[in-house]
């Protein structure tokens, strides 16, 4: 093994080429090349194959890391693969954007020995494309149909990913939602940069060839409710998301030209996937030629940024109350921003929006941080003195998500849900309190990430099957 593996010491940490700031600010696709076959390779033989492998250990999908390192350095890549996406439903999509850097590289051994992480992402996102290139990656191939049903609301990773486990074994899968394309935030929230469309919409594909039928356009409590849909399926898994936004409560927040960050992000993908998009054309939501503030410090609040930067803004700041090593944005996303020109207005808090009908300037607080409150985080306080004037033409509110108010939405005022608004699981199972419905993903965390929504999905898949199996046991001794 020493042989093809435990190189770290003789060679260094590469990450695929990212392209040049002054071309990648030209256009909407991903900002890293791929790496050729040699370097995931060369790469991947860094890795030290730990006993105890941390990398493992923190991936949600508790992915089987070494091993398919070990595997891609020894040129075994359908084996890499294979093992890859035994415990992943999406392994392409997550190696391009999990925050790497606070999960399974940034606990590698390696790094934490100063010689810098194994890039396992990049790996990943490699292992996946050579393997849907190869026609590795194919369509579920259903050995036994089986004829109870499973309803799922949300056709997000969450959803997907639920979906795809449950198919695997047969079971019948509809997957209603209220957009009119699948993949939830993936599709209409992260940004092309991050994310090129082609990869979720082949992912679509795959299920719709593997026999889960999707209703698109399909909003459950508008369409039908909850219990309409458990009369027609054998149980149902709520994947809705989180898709309210925070709100600025401070004056002036009526004014024209201040949008959700969703609002924004949404019209944009919309275009780059060639949609009419009134909002945009008209260049309400464009932010071409105007000085835009982004209000937020979170990794939504960068892609904010980073949009308005490609749709060539006159100016782009971000406002945020604290300093940049209390951001909850991913450090690899802000030195993206930052190397495209954003300039970062750290320790500031909007204080009034002015404008007669539309919000022309903002009166911003300097913000000092405090003692550290009961998250442990360090509570920003305004300072008396040194407040300033922004110049704006467009502001892009980003403070956060949360959920809608489910069981009225739903009709169903059974359904339990937290003080915050999220539903109320049982955390082994994943089932609500209502009998036979199951939930999964943001609507159960709040707004996390990709691979915890897989993660969820996965999990719920499971508890589903038992559910389905125990159910079919007890029609049978019925009868
Ligand atoms: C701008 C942005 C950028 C992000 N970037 C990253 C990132 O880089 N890395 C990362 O890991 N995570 C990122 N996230 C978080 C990540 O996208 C989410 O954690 C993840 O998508 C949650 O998956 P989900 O399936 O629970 O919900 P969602 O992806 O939100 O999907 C929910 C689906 O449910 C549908 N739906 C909702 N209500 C109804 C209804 N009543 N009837 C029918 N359908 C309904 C919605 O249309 C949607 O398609 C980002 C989030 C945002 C907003
Ligand atoms: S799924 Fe995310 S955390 Fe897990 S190995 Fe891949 S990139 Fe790392």
């Amino acid at each position: 093994m020493a042989d093809k593996m435990l190189k770290f010491v003789k060679i260094g940490q590469q990450n695929p080429p990212k392209r040049k700031v002054d071309l990648r600010k030209e256009d909407f696709n991903e900002i890293y090349d791929e790496f050729i076959s040699n370097k995931a390779k060369e790469q991947s033989s860094r890795c030290s194959q730990c006993g105890v492998p941390f990398c493992q250990v923190h991936c949600p999908l508790s992915n089987n890391i070494p091993d398919w390192l070990k595997l891609t350095a020894e040129g075994r890549l359908e084996e890499a693969y294979q093992l890859s996406q035994s415990t992943n439903n999406m392994p392409e999509v997550c190696g391009r954007i999990c925050p790497q850097d606070r999960l399974c590289e940034g606990n590698c051994v390696i790094e934490q020995s100063g010689h810098g992480t194994v890039t396992i992402g990049s790996v990943e996102k490699f292992i996946t494309e050579n393997a849907w290139a190869n026609g590795w990656v194919k369509p579920i191939n259903v050995k036994t149909e089986l004829q109870q049903t499973v309803g799922i609301i949300g056709a997000g990773p969450a959803g997907l990913a639920c979906g795809e486990q449950l198919r695997k074994s047969g079971y019948q899968v509809t997957i209603y939602d209220r957009y009119d394309r699948a993949g939830g935030l993936l599709i209409y929230g992260i940004p092309n940069f991050k994310l090129e469309k082609f990869v979720v919409e082949r992912r679509t594909e795959l299920l719709k060839k593997s026999g889960i039928n999707f209703f698109q356009n399909f909003e459950v409590g508008k369409d039908a409710t909850l219990n309409q849909l458990r009369e027609k399926h054998d149980a149902i898994l709520i994947a809705t998301g989180v898709y309210k936004p925070r709100e600025i409560n401070i004056p002036g927040s009526d004014l024209n030209n201040i949008f959700p960050a969703m609002e924004f992000l949404t019209a944009s993908n919309k275009k780059g996937l060639g949609d009419k998009v009134e909002k945009f054309d008209d260049g309400t939501l464009n932010a071409e030629g105007k000085n835009i503030v982004v209000i937020g410090g979170g990794d939504t609040a960068m892609d904010c940024v980073r949009t308005a930067v490609r749709q060539n803004a006159k100016s782009v700041k971000c406002l945020y109350r604290r300093d940049k090593e209390n951001m909850p944005g991913s450090s690899r996303e802000v030195a993206n921003a930052e190397e495209e020109g954003v300039e970062f207005v750290w320790l500031s808090s909007p204080k009034e929006f002015y404008g007669s009908n539309k919000v022309e300037k903002i009166s911003v607080n300097k913000i000092k941080l405090g003692e550290p409150d009961d998250t442990g985080r360090r509570k920003p306080e305004i300072q008396n003195d040194g407040g300033f004037n922004l110049e704006v033409d467009m502001v892009i509110k980003s403070l956060g998500f949360d959920p809608e108010d489910l069981p009225k939405l739903f009709d169903n005022n059974d359904l339990q849900v937290s003080k915050w608004g999220t539903i109320k699981t049982n955390f082994e199972t994943l089932e609500t309190n209502v009998p036979g419905v199951f939930a999964a993903g943001d609507i159960v965390r709040g707004a996390s990430l990709v691979v915890w929504a897989i993660k969820d999905g996965r999990d719920a898949a499971e508890s589903i099957i038992k559910h389905l199996k125990q159910k079919e046991i007890s029609k049978i001794k019925v009868a």
